[in-house]
C-alpha cells in the first residue's frame, strides 16, 4: 500500500530528492530509490509498503537480540520488504532485496488489539527486514501503541542508516534498539554495503544520548571484518560511549551471495576476549554455547541471567533490574 512520504523535497521541476537516509537518492518521475521501497509518482514521494507485512508473531525478547531489556518476555515482532543496504551475505534477503508475495496488510490502529489479546506482552518489535524503510509505518504503530497504553514499548531492530531529522523524530517513541554495526572501517561499508559508517554511529550515539536502551549487534563475516585490529577500534568506540552497552557478536553462515564458510568458532572466541577487556557485556551470537551467553554482575561476579538458546533462567536480579547480591543495575525492566 502506498502513502505519502514524510521525508523528501522538490530537486528540481519534477524531481525529488528523498531525505529519509544518507543515500538522498534523487528520484526521477515514475523512479525508486536504492530501498526499492519509496517512488517519485507524479512529482510526489510515496513510500510502497505502508502496513505491507512480510511475517508478524510473538518471539522471545532475546531473539531481537535484547539481552538486557525485558528478559524473558515475549515481544510481538511483525517486519515488511525493502532495505536501504545491499549486504551481499544479508541473513534476509528474500524479503530485504525483493518483494515476497504473500504480504498481510496490518494496520497501524490494530496493534494496541492485536497486542491485548496476548498476556503478559507489552511491546512491539519492529525487525526481520528494515523498519528505517518502513518509516511512516513504524511512526504511527509506535505511536498508536504508546497512546494505548505508555507502558507499552515499542523496539527498533536496525541498521541504523537513517538521517538525524528523521531518526529524532522516531525516537520520540521508541523505547529500545539493536542497532547493526556492521563494521567499523568506512571503506568496507562503502564497497560491500553501499552505505557509510559515520551515520550508523550518530545513530547509536543519538539513541544513547536520548536516554534509549540500546544493544549493538555485529555479525563477523570472514574477510569483511574478521579483522581484531578493526574490531579493537570498535569496542574502543562503544566504551568511550558506555562500557555498560551490550554488545553480540554473531556467527555468520553463508547466505544471499556469499558463500564463505560460517565464522572461525576459535576467531569469535578470541574476539570476545578481546571485547570483554572494554565492554561489561559481551555475547556470542548464532553459537549455542551457554558460558557465551549468559550475563554476570561486571561488579561481584555473580550469574543474573542463565541463557541456553531461548532458555532463560532469571537467577540474581531483583524486580528493578538489578544484582540482588551487590544492587549493581544491569538490566531495564
Ligand atoms: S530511504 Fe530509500 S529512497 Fe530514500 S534516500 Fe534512502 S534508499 Fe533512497
Amino acid at each position: 500500500m502506498k502513502i505519502n512520504s514524510l521525508f523528501y523535497e522538490v530537486y528540481k521541476d519534477d524531481i525529488l530528492k528523498c531525505t529519509l537516509c544518507p543515500h538522498e537518492c534523487i528520484l526521477y518521475p515514475n523512479k525508486k530509490g536504492i530501498c526499492g521501497v519509496r517512488q517519485n509518482i507524479g512529482g510526489e514521494m510515496y513510500s510502497l509498503n505502508y502496513a505491507d507485512t512480510t511475517s508478524m508473531g510473538l518471539d522471545p525478547m532475546e531473539k531481537k537480540p535484547l539481552y538486557h531489556f525485558h528478559p524473558g518476555e515475549k515481544i510481538l515482532s511483525l517486519g515488511t520488504w525493502g532495505c536501504n543496504l545491499q549486504c551481499p551475505f544479508c541473513q534476509n534477503y528474500d524479503i530485504s532485496q525483493e518483494k515476497p508475495t504473500n504480504l498481510r496488510k496490518v494496520f497501524p490502529k490494530a496493534l494496541p488489539a492485536i497486542l491485548e489479546n496476548y498476556e503478559n506482552v507489552h511491546g512491539v518489535a519492529y525487525t526481520y527486514s528494515e523498519p528505517i524503510v518502513w518509516f511512516e509505518f513504524v511512526l504511527d504503530s509506535a505511536r498508536a501503541i504508546k497512546y494505548a497504553d505508555p507502558e507499552n514499548y515499542n523496539v527498533l531492530v536496525t541498521n541504523g542508516y537513517i538521517n538525524e531529522e528523521a531518526l529524532k523524530l522516531m525516537l520520540q517513541y521508541i523505547d529500545a534498539l539493536n542497532v547493526d554495526l556492521k563494521c567499523f572501517d568506512d571503506k568496507i561499508y562503502r564497497k560491500y554495503l553501499k552505505g557509510s559508517l559515520e551515520p550508523v554511529k550518530r545513530t547509536i550515539q543519538l539513541s544513547i544520548e536520548s536516554n534509549l536502551h540500546v544493544e549493538v549487534t555485529t555479525l563477523i563475516v570472514p574477510t569483511i571484518n574478521d579483522d581484531l585490529d578493526m574490531l579493537e577500534k570498535e569496542f574502543i568506540w562503544l566504551s568511550s560511549l558506555s562500557k555498560d552497552i551490550p554488545l553480540h557478536l554473531s556467527r555468520y553462515h553463508p547466505s544471499y551471495k556469499f558463500d564463505k564458510p560460517a565464522t572461525n568458532l576459535s576467531f569469535l572466541e578470541e574476539a570476545y576476549k578481546l571485547a570483554k577487556e572494554y565492554l561489561n557485556f559481551v555475547y556470542l551470537g548464532n553459537v549455542r554455547k551457554p558460558e557465551y551467553e549468559s550475563t554476570y554482575c561486571p561488579d561481584c561476579g555473580v550469574l543474573l541471567i542463565s541463557r541456553n538458546g531461548y532458555n532463560i533462567d532469571i537467577k540474581g536480579l531483583n524486580p528493578k533490574g538489578e544484582c540482588e547480591n551487590c544492587g549493581r543495575k544491569v538490566v531495564e525492566v
